[in-house]
C-alpha cells in the first residue's frame, strides 16, 4: 500500500471499520474511500458493483458485518446469516472482477469448533460442530474463509482471512441486550453506580473465558497483515491471554468505580466454554499487541463517558 493508494475500508462506520480508518489516517493514507449504507447497500449486488467500477480501489479491508452479542446472535439467526452472506458475496466478487490488488476478509474465533483443543491453531478449522448460539454466524464467516481460498486458487486474487478473538474499544455497541460482554458490563456498572443500586447481575455462571483485543491493536494487525502477508491460510489475531467472565467483570466494575454485588444469571447462556487464540503464527508474521486489557478498559471507559453518558 502506497499512501495515495485508493483504499476502500467497508463498514467503517463499526468497530473494527473505525479503527481501521483512524489507523490508515494515522499513517498518512491519503486515497481512503468510504460509504455509508444510504450512499451504498452492502447488501444490494449492482450497488455493489457500479461502486467497485467507478471508484477502482486497489485495496480492500472489508470489516463491514451484522454482528452482536450471544443474546442477539440467538434472537436473529436469519439476518446474521444472510447479511453477512450476502455482503461478504458481493463485495469480495466486485473486488475481484473490479481487479482490486489485495482484499483483506476479517473472520471470527467463532468459526472454529465449540469443543476445539485450546488454544486454538488455524487448522482446528472445520475439525467440529459449531458452538448453536452463534452458528449462523460462523457458518457465514467460514463461507467468506472459503470464498477468499477458491477466488485466490481459481483466479490468483489476493484475498487474505484474519480471525480476530473478542474486540472492544470505542465506537463499540453498548446497547445491553445486543451487545457484547465487555460493554454490556461497563454500561451496566456505570448506570447501576450512577444509581446506586446494590447489585449488577452478569449473564451464565461467570466461569466462560474469553480472550480480549482492543480494537486500535486489531486494526493494526490488519495494516501490518495487508501489507506483510499473503497466502491462503487464515490467521488468527489476539493477545494469546484470556480471563474468566467473572475475572472481567470485577476489572469492569473497578475501572468504572462499582462497589456493589456482583451476581450471576445461570438462566442465560454461557456459550463456548473458552474461546483462545494461539498467535503462534501472527508472532511469526512479525506482530504483537500493545494495549494490555486493564489499560484498554480505562480508554475504553473513557471514551463511554466522553459520549455524554
Ligand atoms: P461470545 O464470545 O460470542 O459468547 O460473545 P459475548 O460477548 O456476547 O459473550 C461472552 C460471554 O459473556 C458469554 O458467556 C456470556 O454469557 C457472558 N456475559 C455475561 N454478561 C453478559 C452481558 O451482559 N452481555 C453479553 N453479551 N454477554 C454476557
Amino acid at each position: 500500500m502506497q499512501k495515495d493508494s485508493r483504499i476502500f475500508v467497508a463498514g467503517h462506520r463499526g468497530l473494527v471499520g473505525s479503527a481501521i480508518v483512524r489507523a490508515l489516517g494515522a499513517e498518512g493514507h491519503t486515497g481512503v474511500l468510504t460509504r455509508t449504507r444510504a450512499q451504498c447497500d452492502l447488501t444490494d449486488q449492482a450497488a455493489v458493483a457500479a461502486l467497485f467500477e467507478a471508484e477502482r480501489p486497489q485495496y480492500v479491508f472489508l470489516a463491514a458485518a451484522r454482528v452482536g452479542g450471544i443474546h442477539a446472535n440467538d434472537v436473529y439467526p436469519a439476518e446474521f446469516i444472510r447479511d453477512n452472506l450476502v455482503i461478504q458475496t458481493n463485495v469480495i466478487h466486485a473486488a475481484w472482477k473490479a481487479g482490486v490488488e489485495k482484499l483483506l476478509f476479517l473472520g471470527s474465533s467463532c468459526i472454529y469448533p465449540k469443543f476445539a483443543p485450546q488454544p486454538l491453531r488455524e487448522e482446528y478449522l472445520l475439525s467440529g460442530a459449531l458452538e448453536p448460539t452463534n452458528q449462523w454466524y460462523a457458518v457465514a464467516k467460514i463461507a467468506g474463509i472459503k470464498m477468499c481460498q477458491a477466488y485466490r486458487r481459481q483466479y490468483g486474487f489476493s484475498a487474505i482471512s484474519l480471525m480476530p478473538t473478542n474486540l472492544y474499544g470505542p465506537g463499540d455497541n453498548f446497547d445491553a441486550e445486543s451487545s457484547h460482554v465487555l460493554p454490556a458490563l461497563m454500561g451496566r456498572f456505570h448506570a447501576a453506580k450512577a444509581a446506586g443500586q446494590p447489585e449488577v447481575t452478569v449473564w451464565g455462571s461467570g466461569t466462560p473465558r474469553r480472550e480480549f483485543l482492543h480494537v486500535d491493536d486489531l486494526a493494526s494487525a490488519c495494516l501490518h497483515l495487508m501489507r506483510e502477508y499473503d497466502a491462503e491460510e487464515i490467521v488468527n489475531v489476539g493477545t494469546g491471554q484470556d480471563v474468566s467472565i467473572a475475572e472481567l467483570a470485577e476489572m469492569v466494575a473497578r475501572e468504572v468505580g462499582y462497589q456493589g454485588r456482583i451476581v450471576f444469571d445461570p438462566s442465560r447462556p454461557d456459550g463456548t466454554p473458552r474461546k483462545l487464540l494461539d498467535v503462534s503464527r501472527l508472532t511469526a508474521l512479525g506482530w504483537r499487541p500493545r494495549i494490555g486489557l486493564r489499560e484498554g478498559i480505562a480508554a475504553t471507559y473513557r471514551w463511554f463517558r466522553e459520549q455524554g453518558a
